[in-house]
């Protein structure tokens, strides 16, 4: 049998990740986890964690990364396969993962939706609309997460590329297309092995 994958989605807000990684999770039968998700779940709760990230996840800005470590490594609970996204998210987050014994086992393809600057204003604008999240109707909010992608997250594409990692895949497409250029690609990856 083939081991199961370790898929991470890089991409900016409104990129598609969270619709397609509930899809490509359930078709290579591996949990889908989405950081955010889980984060914006706990302050609603006002659990212990909630609470501490709160601030952070309403203004957003990142939650530290060692917190974050234990967070995703609690979520799996020993899951081999994945699908994450919203981790890693900043190359030390990605470094964590690549230790020894970590108890977030290392990706096998980082996955990234490339999504031109202006789509990405006009979906996050129309997530506002449809309401839902805080941290989308706010335009100073909107404008400090694209900004902590650029710097914070995009260094990890040159990161996944050097290691031969790196999948890109063209999100600005009609979702079941995205998802079929994603499962292409990743089966193509399985055969290279
Ligand atoms: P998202 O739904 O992925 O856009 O995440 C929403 C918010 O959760 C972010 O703006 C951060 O405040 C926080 N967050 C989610 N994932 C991470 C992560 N891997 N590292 C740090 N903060 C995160």
């Amino acid at each position: 049998m083939l081991a199961p994958m370790r898929i991470v989605l890089v991409g900016p807000p409104g990129s598609g990740k969270g619709t397609q990684g509930p899809v490509i999770a359930e078709t290579l039968g591996v949990p889908y986890l989405s950081t955010g998700d889980l984060l914006r779940e706990q302050v609603a709760a006002g659990t212990p964690l909630g609470r501490r990230v709160a601030d952070m996840v309403e203004r957003g800005e990142l939650v530290p990364d060692d917190l974050m470590l234990q967070v995703v490594a609690a979520a799996l609970d020993g899951d081999d396969g994945y699908v994450l996204d919203g981790f890693p998210r900043t190359v030390p987050q990605a470094l964590s993962t690549e230790e020894a014994g970590s108890p977030v086992g290392a990706p096998d393809v980082a996955v990234h939706l490339t999504l031109p600057d202006a789509v990405v204003h006009r979906r996050l604008e129309g997530r506002a609309r449809e309401g839902g999240r805080a941290d989308d109707a706010d335009p100073e909010v909107i404008d400090r997460r694209l900004r902590v992608y650029a710097e914070q997250t995009e260094p990890l594409l040159a990161h996944y590329r050097a290691r031969d990692m790196l999948v890109s895949v063209d999100g600005d497409q009609p979702r079941d297309q995205v998802t079929e250029a994603v499962l292409t690609a990743l089966e193509e990856r399985r055969r290279r092995g």
